[in-house]
């Protein structure tokens, strides 16, 4: 038997091959995001209540409908647009599943799609299984600046949509108003969509403010944007996420939705509802990773490698050019292997394996993983 790959260039997503290795080796994994700490045991509690009271069947294609209720009423509260629970918001099985099904929803072959590099490593294998073709463009190294000059020199009669990512995985760069102004203007009289990848919607500091397309109307008649649960409650398993969009673009997602998911866990989405309540759970996380950022960047001064600061995310990237030449991925399994320490390599967000000697750190871990970690980079295993 043979398959025509749709996927021929693509291996195994660097994620499982850090977290493998890290694995084998015992090493600390800073590598693939995720918290090592546990996350709410009143939320657990709120998922074993809804267990118990017998909501294991599916629930409504679209997302259990109080959900999408306390997302709207969240919605609004923050950025201050009304959007309507019934026809602009589905629940997902996680964010990656969100943004895969808003490319599916739009593409058509040989369309092109303004992706930014480095890129969370999902959306170019799904801009190409949908037959569309990448127009990659760099974030300048070392700020990750979006060249909004070089997108406006790239625009065809075929781009069909911009894929954005803010905070940023990996480089924790946070989007400005200015940002959002260069894409409006980019953007207006034109047919092109808007993917806006916002998982890391809360986890953002310094006290910048996340220009979510959900505070800007006339951007999200183009949009779909795309939240994680996993990242906002310390819970990345659960796989669980959703989209907002426009109504007439929502009617299309949910076509494609209804064939392929068509529902997503009930007892999480019931207490999920109840836990959107709880305002403190997802407006103190940016302060209370900040922290963690904070003391991970003053133990890594211990360390020769060099900060490119993140202003968001669960990452922060640091380049080790003023002490190897060697490339990226072969430190991160050296580093892994030695030392016991497992980080990810930015190489991995380019499709052309761009390599500027820059690894990213995981730093949403409890202290002394953090401390543990950065004394091994220090002395060795
Ligand atoms: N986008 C980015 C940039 C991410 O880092 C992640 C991380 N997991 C996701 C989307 C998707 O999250 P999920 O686990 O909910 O699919
Ligand atoms: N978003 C996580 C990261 O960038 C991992 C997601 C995944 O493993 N696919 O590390």
């Amino acid at each position: 038997m043979h398959i025509t790959s749709k996927l021929p260039s693509a291996g195994t997503t660097i994620f499982t091959v850090m977290s493998s290795l890290a694995l084998e080796y015992k090493a600390i994994n800073l590598g693939q995001g995720f918290p090592d700490f546990m996350m709410s045991s009143e939320l657990t509690g709120l998922v074993n209540e809804a267990m118990r009271n017998g909501f294991n069947q599916y629930t409504h294609m679209n997302g259990y409908p109080q959900l999408r209720e306390k997302l709207a009423a969240k919605v609004e509260k923050l950025y201050g647009t009304v959007i309507q629970p019934d026809t602009q918001i589905t629940v997902t099985p996680g964010g990656t599943y969100a943004i895969y099904t808003a490319l599916t929803t739009v593409l058509q072959s040989n369309d092109e799609v303004i992706v930014f590099e480095p890129a969370y490593d999902s959306y170019i294998p799904n801009i190409l299984i949908n037959g569309a073709k990448p127009v990659r463009i760099a974030l300048q190294y070392p700020d990750y600046a979006v060249p909004w000059d070089e997108v406006k020199a790239k625009l065809t009669n075929k781009t069909r949509m911009i894929i954005l990512n803010s905070p940023h995985n990996p480089t924790g760069k946070v989007l400005s108003k200015k940002d959002i102004e260069s894409l409006r203007s980019i953007v207006a009289n034109t047919n092109i969509f808007i993917v806006s990848d916002e998982v890391y919607e809360h986890l953002i500091f310094d006290g910048l403010e996340h220009q979510s397309i959900l505070r800007y109307p006339d951007l999200l008649e183009r949009s779909f944007v795309c939240f994680s649960f996993g990242k906002t409650y310390h819970c990345t398993g659960w796989k669980l996420g959703y989209c907002i969009s426009a109504p007439e673009l929502m009617k299309e997602y949910r076509k494609v939705h209804q064939f392929n998911a068509f529902s997503c866990d009930t007892p999480k989405q019931v207490a999920l509802a109840a836990y959107l309540d709880n305002e403190t759970a997802y407006l103190s996380l940016g302060a209370s990773i900040q922290q963690k950022r904070d003391h991970f960047r003053e133990l890594m001064k211990a360390t020769p490698f060099k900060l490119i600061p993140s202003h968001g995310s669960y990452f922060e990237c640091y380049s080790y050019s003023s002490f190897s030449e060697e490339n990226d991925f072969d430190l991160a399994v050296r580093l892994t292997k030695e030392k016991g320490v497992t980080a990810i390599p930015l190489s991995s967000f380019y499709d052309d394996k761009t390599d500027h000697k820059v690894l990213r750190f995981c730093f949403t871990k409890n202290e002394e993983t953090l401390e543990k970690a950065v004394e091994r980079l220090v002395s060795g295993k």
